[in-house]
């Protein structure tokens, strides 16, 4: 159905994303960490645009091979954990498109993430990021807004929750290994995440 073009042209958008900001994040990796963050993001989704996204019949399967592509060509911290996003948003993705099924998947995916990485709000992490869109999805899904209106709120609360993440003291992670120096600075991961948040707007919304 429709719904499988939708998720893939966003999967895709997101795989030509992060190819057009890989030095930034490598740049804001940098300071923390080590440097690869861009890099692991383009690896990981050209791994899985050449498992050919846009063949796939359903949704759910799209979204499960850009998990497994991250999982399986990243190593460091992000792959698996952006992997496993993708992995349980799939898992738990309704096919109707409605605000309730994006907040269940998107939900799920979180306490996937966090099952795996043990980080809560305030770690300096892609939770950080991803927590306050889960939050907002499930209001909208609560008050009965559209799709579209509920997706452009959760990109806005997960770059609010990006930005956020200057603030904070890194807990998790490799910059932890320096988190007397972590405050003034973005949490690539959580710019990635509000990243794809935000390109699910243009395309899902
Ligand atoms: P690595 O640190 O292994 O080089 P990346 O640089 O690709 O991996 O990714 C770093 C990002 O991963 C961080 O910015 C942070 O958002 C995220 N991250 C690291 N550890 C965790 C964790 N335990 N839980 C959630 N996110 C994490
Ligand atoms: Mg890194
Ligand atoms: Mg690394």
């Amino acid at each position: 159905g429709a719904g499988v073009m939708v998720v893939a042209e966003w999967l895709l958008e997101c795989s030509r994303e992060f190819v057009a900001r890989k030095d930034e994040l490598d740049g804001l990796d940098r300071l923390l960490g080590d440097g690869d963050h861009g890099t692991n993001m383009v690896r990981g989704f050209a791994a899985a645009e050449d498992l050919d996204l846009s063949a796939q019949q359903h949704a759910a399967e799209a979204l499960r091979q850009v998990g497994m592509a991250l999982v399986q060509n990243v190593g460091g911290a992000s792959g698996p954990l952006f992997g496993t996003f993708f992995l349980r948003a799939g898992a738990h993705w309704d096919p109707s498109l409605t605000t309730h099924g994006i907040a269940v998947a998107v939900r799920e995916a979180m306490r996937g993430v966090q099952a795996r990485g043990k980080a809560t709000v305030g770690d300096k992490t892609m939770i950080d990021a991803l927590a306050p869109a889960s939050a907002s999805l499930d209001a909208s899904a609560a008050a009965g807004e559209d799709v579209a209106v509920a997706l452009e709120k959760a990109a806005a609360a997960a770059e609010h929750g990006r930005d956020a993440t200057v603030d904070m003291v890194a807990k998790k992670g490799r910059a932890a290994l320096k988190a007397d120096q972590s405050v003034g600075v973005v949490d690539p991961g959580a710019v990635s995440m509000a990243l794809i948040l935000r390109t699910a707007v243009r395309h899902i919304g």
